[in-house]
């Protein structure tokens, strides 16, 4: 086991259309919602086994109140080697100083734009100056290893690229590019929208000059590249190129669900042993015995159902029944 996602909240301040489509949703019970006190006892039991790689993210992580007394809490835990998160920035500019004094490790800031029109579009909320606020707080506060992650979708912004990675240089953050994802929630994908490594690495070349594959030192979901002024991007291809077979992640949702692929379709309920009572004895039990049986390998899967022509999507009506399987819900 080697990194764990914790989603911290189902909610979210933005409607991105490739996520949160909708404006309401089937929530997540706020009593169902562990405590900080539950999350520190669970990830204590996954550490123990390995899972040594942790990351906050949500629905929008910043929602949750005190959220630097999570990262004070997660990051004194002996064994955590990595403590990072993903944020979309917008409440950022006020947080970015207590997080690093908290001690969180690293960030991760999703920015599909640079244009304010163009974000009020995609994300159906004004915030844009916030984002930039809160990147430049961060930058100002001196939270190193700073990523930018941009989905690259076609039609929408796959124009921006050489303009994200100068914007990157200049945050002297490393941008990655996501390839448009078809997970539960994502509703208005197809095909045709997703912008593939293949034509992001073309149209890089075509900007900058020749791009160098980086080797790969790790299981991290980016490939890395360089371009000939030493600018280091990634590429994340979980839909044209997915890299099941090297992925050591599970994930966390709000409630305590604990999902073996980002795809799965059911999950192991952690909360309720935890609320029982399970020590971390029975807790490591449930937990090993279940990542043994780990055959997951959903990205891959989708590439071969998509070949064969078949339906890959969970319908409207199936997510509204059952929110665990929105991306908002299990962190992206
Ligand atoms: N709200 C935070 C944020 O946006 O950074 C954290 C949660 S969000 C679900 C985590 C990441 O998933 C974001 O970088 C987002 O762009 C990405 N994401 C969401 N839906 C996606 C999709 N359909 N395809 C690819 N990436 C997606
Ligand atoms: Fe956008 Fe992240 Fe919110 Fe999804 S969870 S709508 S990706 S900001």
């Amino acid at each position: 086991m080697g990194a764990l996602r914790i989603s911290l909240t189902d909610r979210c301040n933005l409607r991105c259309r490739y996520c949160m489509p909708e404006e309401e949703y089937a929530w997540l019970p706020r009593e169902d919602l562990l405590t900080f006190e539950e999350i520190e006892r669970l990830t204590e039991v996954f550490v123990s086994l390995g899972a040594d790689k942790v990351r906050l993210t949500g629905g929008e992580p910043l929602l949750r109140r005190d959220l630097p007394e999570l990262v004070r809490r997660l990051a004194g835990l002996p064994g955590v080697k990595d403590l990072a998160m993903t944020t979309n920035g917008v409440l950022l500019a006020r947080h970015a100083e207590h997080l690093r004094e908290a001690g969180l490790h690293r960030l991760t800031i999703s920015l599909d734009t640079l244009r304010p029109d163009r974000f009020t579009e995609l994300t159906r909320r004004g915030t844009y100056p916030d984002v930039m606020a809160g990147i430049h707080a961060a930058v100002a506060t001196g939270l190193t290893d700073l990523k930018i992650d941009t989905v690259v979708m076609r039609g929408v912004n796959e124009d921006e690229l050489a303009d994200l990675v100068e914007f990157g240089k200049k945050m002297s953050a490393e941008v990655r590019f996501i390839e448009y994802m078809d997970v539960g929630g994502a509703t208005g994908w197809t095909p045709e929208k997703v912008f593939s490594r293949k034509e992001i690495l073309e149209t890089l070349a075509r900007e900058y000059g020749p791009v160098e594959e980086l080797r790969k030192t790790d299981v991290a979901p980016a490939d890395r590249f360089q371009l000939p002024d030493g600018t280091v991007f990634g590429i994340i291809s979980s839909t044209t190129q997915p890299f099941c077979a090297t992925c050591d992640r599970s994930r966390l949702t709000a409630d305590g669900m604990w999902l073996r692929c980002l795809y799965a379709m059911t999950g192991t309920d952690l909360r309720a042993p935890l609320r029982a009572g399970a020590s971390p004895d029975e807790l490591r039990e449930l937990i090993t015995g279940t990542w043994q049986q780990r055959r997951d390998r959903g990205a891959v899967d989708r590439v071969g159902q998509r070949a064969r022509g078949q339906q890959v999507f969970v319908s409207v009506e199936t997510l509204k029944r059952d929110p665990h399987l929105e991306m908002h819900t299990r962190g992206g």
